[in-house]
């Protein structure tokens, strides 16, 4: 308990640093959302950083240098999951990877019973519940921050499957604090995920990036995009869906949307 007391104080003084001005620069530049925010908002998310970028390793890979930049931009971006929530900065995450661009890997997927697909494939970010790291693409990264309204985005993916690990379970549910909660968000989650599924099979256009109805840790990581990416479709679309994820964020993304049309 000392031990938490001690790393609770750390990270207030963390929070209470003046943050850096060629930071400050850098996210302004290049990470579009961060304008939309409200100034308590914006406030909040900058403590955050702090404390993340003193908490967190990097590590560059494929010749890939690490820089304030690529440190700061993927950073604004994980922190907009922590906003106005008690959290433990995703503790189950000691190191950030980082490719230039796409990245390949080797990979056995079973499409039948009895039949696998082998191959390499080009990935644009990963993370496991036991792999203490993250991995993602500098150029898929850069791209999300650059637009903060397709419906997609590496970092808010990779960082929504790191709140699904905190429960101690990959399966799609982040902490919820109430059993009513869970219980609404267990039905909610299962009829969107098989709706998902049955307009993948019959090839329905969907809001969801269609990756989503590989399982429901994927479904959960594309609902976490489309909620702060197209949230007035989503809320319009999914009421039930975009409820839930508001419930656990605490955040109402139409609020600073950049989304122009709904629907
Ligand atoms: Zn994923």
């Amino acid at each position: 308990m000392v031990f938490e007391l001690l790393k609770q104080q750390r990270r207030r003084r963390l929070r209470a640093r003046p943050f850096p001005k060629d930071w400050l620069t850098l996210i302004q530049r290049h990470v579009v959302f961060f304008h939309r925010l409200s100034a308590s908002d914006r406030a909040e998310l900058l403590g955050h950083i702090q404390v993340f970028l003193a908490e967190k390793r990097f590590e560059g890979c494929g010749g890939f240098a690490i820089t304030e930049e690529v440190r700061v931009t993927i950073a604004a971006q994980a922190c907009l999951l922590l906003l106005h929530r008690k959290t433990d900065y995703f503790p189950g995450l000691l190191t950030i990877l980082v490719y230039p661009v796409t990245y390949m890997v080797e990979e056995k997927r079973q499409l039948g019973e009895h039949v696998w697909e082998e191959g390499t494939v080009s990935r644009l970010g990963e993370t496991g519940r036991r792999m203490g790291s993250l991995v993602l693409s500098w150029g898929a990264v850069k791209h999300g921050a650059a637009d903060p309204s397709n419906g997609k985005n590496v970092v808010l993916h990779e960082f929504a499957h790191q709140l699904d690990f905190e429960n101690h379970a990959a399966d799609g549910v982040p902490g919820l604090a109430t059993r009513e909660q869970q219980l609404a968000w267990s039905e909610v989650m299962r009829s969107e995920f098989a709706s998902l599924r049955a307009a993948d099979e019959s090839g329905i256009p969907t809001l969801l990036d269609t990756y989503g109805a590989t399982d429901p840790v994927e479904f959960f990581a594309v609902s976490v995009e489309a909620f702060f990416e197209r949230p007035h479709a989503l809320r319009a679309r999914h009421p039930g869906l975009y409820e839930e994820l508001r419930n656990y964020f605490h955040q109402d993304p139409v609020e600073f949307s950049a989304e122009i049309s709904p629907g």
